[in-house]
């Protein structure tokens, strides 16, 4: 049916995310999925008991629009247990319904019209879209091939006098590579004596590999005090459906992400913020996290030997990228979808996340699945 009106885009050059249409692909066809970033295995089982238990006691409505205190607190507590920072419940920890939701609400809370926000690409899907929103225009840096490091000198040239925010992504998606020591070092650099602010996406931040160190913006106080650092509880305790994020940042920082917050979604979910703040009573077990993705990582790898596909280094996140250029010179989506139908495994294609320079063939697959459809998966790969 056409339209009588004139409708005018918002994001014009916006279609369904490569989630959605991988993932639905993968049903139609019956296929392994290994494209979107959820895992196939369930959560705690305490932790659906505490839902259910904060329900029936009566916690259905709205919880305070800055979140439920006893999460804010364990957040903050978290904070300092991992990153030796101490956030203000009361006035630096926002929940918010995911981390997408905390994005878009730093992003507008701080850029808008005739700004300028510096994304590095291959990147997350929701950055460039709250930046369009926003008003802001989008400055996109490519990350460095093969191993996807951060080009400081590319992002220096970058930057302008309109630039004011810049979004990292460590531990990243969709490449798995972490920020270093250095890296920091090149950050304070590049904003020290500006007012570039920096949006942290570090919903990863506890899958991490081979002893690393996540080198989040608390443990700077440098860049701390110019950061608003997204979280997500879908990762951390395998509940991607549930919805629940949360940003911390200064106060300052933090009353203008409210304000944003508080029109977009008001509050999220009371008896899921209960919930979460009964396990995050346990900071300390979310250091199992890391080994126990890591045990993923590998087994997928060493599955993977025989197979014509090259992996990439993957020091974080739960994704591992690999190299197919040994098998076909596709495109990535083409082989992407060919690999759904042909071969029944679905993973993600990188053209998505990039902006500027065209797709290396590469796919990356996920691999927060139980052992069983990562065996099943690889042996298909293996079959390419
Ligand atoms: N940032 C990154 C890098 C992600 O991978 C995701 C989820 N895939 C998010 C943010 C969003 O988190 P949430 O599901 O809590 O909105």
């Amino acid at each position: 049916m056409s339209v009588s009106f004139r409708l005018q885009s918002r994001l014009p050059n916006v279609g369904t995310t490569i989630f959605t249409v991988m993932s639905k692909l993968a049903t139609d066809v019956n296929a392994i999925n290994l494209s979107q970033g959820f895992p196939d295995f369930d959560c705690d089982p305490a932790l659906v008991e505490a839902v259910a238990k904060h329900m029936r006691d009566g916690r259905n409505q709205y919880a305070p629009m800055q979140g439920v205190l006893g999460l804010r607190e364990a957040i903050a507590a978290k904070y300092e247990l991992f990153h030796g920072r101490r956030y203000d419940p009361g006035s630096e920890v926002t929940v918010t319904s995911g981390g997408t939701e905390a994005i878009f609400d730093a992003v507008t809370a701080v850029a808008g019209p005739g700004d300028e926000v510096i994304v590095l690409e291959p990147c997350y899907d929701c950055y460039v879209p709250a930046i369009e929103l926003s008003g802001a225009r989008p400055v996109v840096v490519s990350l460095k091939l093969p191993h996807y490091g951060v080009d400081w000198d590319a992002v220096r040239t970058a930057i302008t006098p309109r630039t004011r925010v810049l979004i990292i992504n460590t531990p990243q998606n969709p490449t798995g590579a972490i920020f270093t020591s250095e890296d920091i070092l090149q950050l304070k650099a590049l904003v020290r004596g500006t007012d570039i602010l920096i949006v942290s996406d570090e919903v990863y931040e506890q899958i991490i590999f081979d002893g690393a160190q996540h080198e989040g913006m608390a443990r700077h106080p440098e860049l701390a005090e110019r950061s608003f650092i997204i979280g997500s509880f879908g990762k951390t305790y395998h509940v991607t459906g549930w919805k629940v994020g949360y940003a911390v940042a200064p106060a300052a920082l933090s009353a203008e992400f409210r304000k944003v917050h508080q029109f977009v979604t008001f509050s999220t979910s009371t008896p899921v913020q209960y919930a979460l703040a009964e396990m995050m009573a346990h900071p300390e077990r979310l250091r199992e996290l890391g080994p126990f993705y890591q045990a993923k990582r590998d087994r997928f790898l060493r599955l993977m030997e025989g197979s014509r596909f090259r992996p990439l280094p993957c020091r974080g996140s739960y994704f591992q990228l690999m190299d197919y250029s040994a098998i076909t010179d596709q495109t990535d989506a083409e082989f992407a979808v060919r690999l759904t139908r042909e071969y029944g495994v679905a993973s993600i294609p990188t053209s998505p996340f990039l902006y500027g320079s065209s797709a290396p063939r590469v796919l990356r697959f996920c691999f927060a699945k139980k052992d069983e459809t990562l065996q099943a998966a690889a042996e298909r790969l293996a079959r390419v």
